[in-house]
């Protein structure tokens, strides 16, 4: 092999041929102690990402993001668009958590919690080995021409993808426009909600065409987060890693051959059998080091033990390490800027925390009625307002009433007090009189109190206009 052909994996990328055309990749189906414990993940988060939109928590749905009625709930507790900073915060603290993660871990998240990679390897990926077979198998089903066993086998196969992709689209639906709409569009007359129907069914040709065709090229092409592997990871990271040095020792690698003294012969442990590179479901040779590519998967650790193992050699020729570690020997140090994000990552969610602590239980605005001038009396002035109450707790507020705190004087709210439900809104008209003689100023900032049965619950103000001249 030319020094050349060695450094082509450099500018060009396993999917795609020389002359640009989608390259399939087949990769043999990976078996071992990670995969395993990736699957266990794998199952416990799809189990959460489907129940999520089902649990209810108070009567509210655990995770709702729907945008059109701008409701949202997070584990249950409702947040309105008036908390949006909080939403804002919160997703501060994912990005900076994710940027902290990465440089100590690299692209773990990749590998063990990506919906993409999670549905891609552990659903759809299965189903294709199922239906077609380990790699030999899917290679020679691909070559040989249409004829019934194709025909049957690949039908079959995109039968079922689009049956999952089209459960995908309504479970994502259901956190979009909740479970309990879904399910009432479900059992009704698909016919009366034909646009949604459409909606539904291109979701689900996209997620077909995802995990049918485009696949790995989701993480190597489109995902923003691959593409800040460069900037994030340093020789510090533990990535998915092959050990150069002991894999090519003095003479590099070398097919494996019975009671040769590979050490005397100056070769490494890596005996060339290209298993790490078959199971690589994006098509790469992690031996030509860490690429942007790689989704640290660990089905070429999985590979590689299993022929470290038949060969009598120590596993872990493939490995979770960084590259100072397999180089110098160097353990993972809590470095300068592993403590700044840190640092940045405490002050985030502790910013969040007191935020979340301070949140008041309702949300009141009081608003001087459009247009409407102050009427007077001969001893009082009075004002009418518009009032909005949001609910932001988990139980109905039956009892709800404002009342003056910065001055003596009345608050008449029209049709008695109110009743806010749970994540609920109310509006209404209000008046309020206050007596000239408890007046200062022609525009008078008042104090109000928000009460629920009797307890104050929020306090809000408002301006109160009068005449010009106020009689002392
Ligand atoms: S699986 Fe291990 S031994 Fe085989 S080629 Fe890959 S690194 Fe070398
Ligand atoms: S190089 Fe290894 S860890 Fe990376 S994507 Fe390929 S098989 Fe997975």
């Amino acid at each position: 092999m030319t020094a050349q052909d060695k450094e082509h994996f450099r500018d060009s990328i396993g999917t795609i041929t020389e002359d640009g055309k989608r390259n399939t990749i087949y990769p043999k189906k990976p078996k071992g102690k990670f995969t395993n414990y990736r699957t266990y993940v794998s199952w416990f988060l799809l189990l959460q990402l489907i129940i999520a939109p089902f649990i209810k928590v108070n009567g509210n749905q655990f995770i709702l993001l729907d945008v059109m009625e701008r409701k949202f709930n997070i584990f249950g507790q409702p947040f309105w668009p008036q908390d949006f900073h909080l939403l804002v915060l919160s997703m501060l603290i994912g990005i900076v958590f994710i940027i902290l993660f990465t440089v100590i871990f690299g692209r773990i998240f990749c590998g063990w919690m990506c919906p993409q990679t999670i549905f891609m390897e552990m659903v759809f990926r299965k189903i294709e080995y199922w239906i077609e077979g380990d790699r030999p198998k899917q290679i020679r089903l691909d070559k040989q021409p249409w004829n019934a066993e194709k025909i049957r086998k690949k039908g079959f196969k995109w039968f079922v993808f689009f049956l999952i992709s089209f459960i995908i689209s309504n479970v994502f639906l259901a956190y979009f426009i909740s479970s309990d709409v879904l399910l009432q569009y479900i059992t009704d007359n698909p016919l009366n909600h034909v646009g949604i129907l459409i909606k539904l069914l291109v979701f689900t040709m996209v997620f077909f065409f995802v995990f049918a065709w485009f696949r790995e090229q989701v993480c190597i092409i489109v995902c923003p987060y691959g593409r800040l592997q460069g900037v994030l990871l340093d020789k510090k990271s533990i990535v998915v890693a092959y050990d150069h040095k002991r894999g090519e020792d003095e003479n590099g690698r070398k097919k494996f051959r019975k009671n040769e003294d590979r050490a005397e012969l100056g070769h490494g442990d890596c005996i060339d059998c290209n298993q790490c590179v078959v199971v690589c479901p994006t098509g790469i040779d992690i031996r030509n080091g860490t690429q942007l590519e790689c989704v640290n998967c660990t089905a070429c650790i999985d590979a590689c033990d299993e022929v470290m193992v038949k060969t009598g050699y120590e596993p872990g020729l493939i490995r979770y390490a960084s590259e100072d570690d397999i180089t110098e020997g160097k353990k993972f140090k809590f470095d300068a800027r592993i403590k700044a994000y840190s640092v940045v990552l405490a002050i985030l969610v502790t910013v969040l925390v007191t935020l979340l602590f301070l949140r008041t239980d309702i949300e009141a605005t009081i608003l001087r009625l459009p247009g409407q001038m102050f009427s007077t009396t001969e001893d009082a002035v009075s004002n009418v307002y518009t009032f909005k109450l949001i609910n932001k707790t988990v139980k109905d507020l039956d009892n709800v009433e404002i009342k003056l705190i910065s001055h003596n004087g009345e608050v008449k709210m029209v049709g008695g007090n109110s009743k806010v439900s749970n994540g609920g809104l109310t509006e209404g008209t209000l008046f309020i009189e206050i007596e000239k003689k408890d007046l200062t100023s022609s525009k008078e900032k008042l104090k109000l109190g928000i009460y629920a049965d009797g307890e104050l619950i929020e306090t809000t103000s408002t301006n109160f206009p009068g005449p010009m001249q106020i009689k002392k």
